[in-house]
Formats: C-alpha cells, structure tokens, sequence
C-alpha cells in the first residue's frame, strides 16, 4: 500500500512509502482509509516537538474508513464494538489504554501511562490501509460524508473535551481559530454561550470565517474583548497566550489548553491569578468522550469545513497548517 510516513525523527515532512497492508490480529480490524484530517499534532510528531514517535511513523489519527478485514475475538463480543466488514468506523488518537490502571478504572484512561496513540505510537492514517485496536474505533454518524466526518475524530473530540473543562462559561473565548475551534464555536452556539474568537493579529479572514460561525466577537489575541470571559481555551500552541487569556478572564474563570505541546508559558504576575482563576491543561480523550461527542455532533448539526488533499500532497497540506493557511480543516483523500 502507498503511505506517507516521517522515516527520519524530526524530518519536518513525510516521505512517500510502500508499505505491506498491515494484517489485523487478535481483537483488530483492518480499515480502508476513506479519508485521515490532518491534526496539529502530526506537525509535532512531524516536527520532532514530541518525544520518541515510533520510527518509522505514519502519522494520522482522524481516520475515516471501511472495514475491510476482522481479526481473531472481534465478532461477537457484544461490548459495542462487534464490527463487521463493511462497516464506517472512525479511529481516534486514543488507540489503546491498559484497562487495569487506576486511571483507566477511574473513567480517565486518557491518563493512562501505558496507552499508546494513533499516528504517533501505532501507525496512522496517511495510508490506505490503517489497523485499530477495535475497541477503539467507533461508528461514524451517517450525517457527514468521509471528508467531512475526519476532523470529527480529534478537532472534535478533543475540542468537546475541552470544552467541558471550559464549565459552564457564558462568555467563552477560544484562542486560535483552526478547525478544533471551528467545530467548538458551534457547539457552543448552540449551547447559548458567546463565543469570543481570538486569532493571530491582522488575519481578518479567520476573525470573519469565526463571526460567520456566530461568534459575537472577533479580534486579535492581543486585544480585550468587549466583556471579561468566564473561560477561555487556547488551540494554539503558544505559550504567551496563557497569560493573554488570563488577564481577560473574570474571578472564578478558567484557561484550558487544549493542544499537546506549547512553547514556554512567561512568567506573569500572580494578581492575573488570583481570585480562584484556573489554569488547566486537557490531555487526549477518553473513548467516553468519542461515545458523547459523536452523538452530539449531528444534533448540533456540526458543519464541518475541510480543503481536500490527495494523499501523496501530505506535506502541502502540513505545510499550509503550519503557516495557518487553512480554514478550517485538512482532510487527506488516498
Ligand atoms: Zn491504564
Ligand atoms: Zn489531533
């Protein structure tokens, strides 16, 4: 099968591969990959921002596809996960969890020290053939297309999860206005909240891309908003942004940081943090959260925004992430 994986750590781009098409083992299925949304995370594993990527990787862990083989123990299990070919399943970032630890027996397997994650620890979806663990792939909402449906499965699931640790915030800013954000505004909106859109100064085109998605407010993260927040979650991976949003926060209010590496936080003054402010970070999913978001997401509706890319174009489509050209999404077609 044609892939395309990170052969060297910290290369910066994929290259181009023919690779066997993986055989699913026990409690495994092997996908056809329909569509994999390209996440912020494959540029730090791209990048060599995370640490000891499985080598050769390939990255990708908004899988859309079909089911096209069943391993050993995975029919008939009646756990909710008995799947069949031919069936749609979406595979998540979160590929395995121990189920033992006390984090997995406490409803927080996204803390879980021995899980291991798609496109980063288990081969991902720039390919056309992925294999997950079967427990971890769910059914993808008849709703959405492929394209549309991939970056349900990370700027979505974890945006939710962010979301929720967001409380009950009337006032809601959100830092960075990618596709995680795109997808959170609108839940948001639909939930009766202001959504207040930060982005980088002088990129209008996201400012009027979040006001077209309902956002009250649209401004540069540099200026106040019109009203104190109550939450504020930053996407970008920025460092500087966590006191930004901390000072336009109101007592009791939170910062949640939704990405998985950020560039050194400044030291700020402790009178931004007093009154019972908060400071969080959120860490993966739990497949509860891909359970409660897939669920939702069509009820909202959720539209999702996606530019299409071929497979072999991977490193366009990071490129055009990582130099925030994109609106919205990226979804690679193999
Ligand atoms: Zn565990
Ligand atoms: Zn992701």
């Amino acid at each position: 099968m044609k892939a395309m994986a990170l052969t060297r750590p910290a290369a910066g781009v994929v290259d181009e591969v023919d690779l066997p098409v993986p055989i699913p083992g026990r409690g495994e299925v092997l996908v056809r990959v329909r569509a994999c949304g390209v996440c912020r995370t494959d540029l730090h594993v791209v990048d060599g921002e995370l640490a000891d990527p499985k080598m050769p990787i390939v990255p990708g862990h908004e899988i859309v596809g079909t089911v096209e083989r069943v391993g050993e123990d995975v029919r008939g299990r009646n756990d909710g996960n008995d799947l069949a070919v031919g069936d749609r399943v979406g595979i998540p970032w979160l590929g395995y969890s121990c189920g033992v630890c006390q984090y997995c027996r406490s409803g927080r397997e996204n803390l879980c020290p021995h899980a291991r994650f798609t496109g980063y620890q288990i081969d991902g979806g720039y390919a056309e053939y992925a294999v997950a663990d079967a427990r971890y792939a769910f059914p993808v909402p008849d709703a959405y297309g492929d394209i549309e449906a991939a970056p349900l499965l990370c700027a979505g699931l974890i945006g939710y999860r962010s979301y929720r640790m967001a409380g009950d915030a009337r006032r809601l800013g959100l830092y960075g206005f990618g596709a995680a954000a795109h997808i959170v505004a609108q839940v948001a909106v639909h939930d009766g909240r202001e959504v207040y859109a930060f982005t980088s100064p002088g990129d209008t085109a996201a400012q009027q891309f979040a006001r077209s998605l309902g956002a009250v407010w649209a401004g540069a993260s540099t200026e106040a908003p019109p009203e104190p927040l109550d939450a504020a979650i930053i996407f970008a991976p920025v460092g500087r942004l966590v006191p930004e949003a901390l000072a336009r926060l109101a007592p009791g209010g939170t910062v949640v940081c939704a990405g998985i590496h950020m560039t050194d936080i400044p030291p700020f003054p402790y009178e931004i943090l007093w009154k019972e402010r908060v400071v969080r970070s959120v860490a993966n999913l739990t497949r509860q959260d891909a359970r409660d978001f897939l669920a939702l997401a069509p009820s909202v509706p959720v539209k999702t925004s996606v530019r299409r890319y071929d497979l072999a174009d991977a490193n366009r489509a990071l490129g055009d992430l990582r130099a925030g050209r994109l609106q919205g999404a990226a979804v690679l077609v193999p």
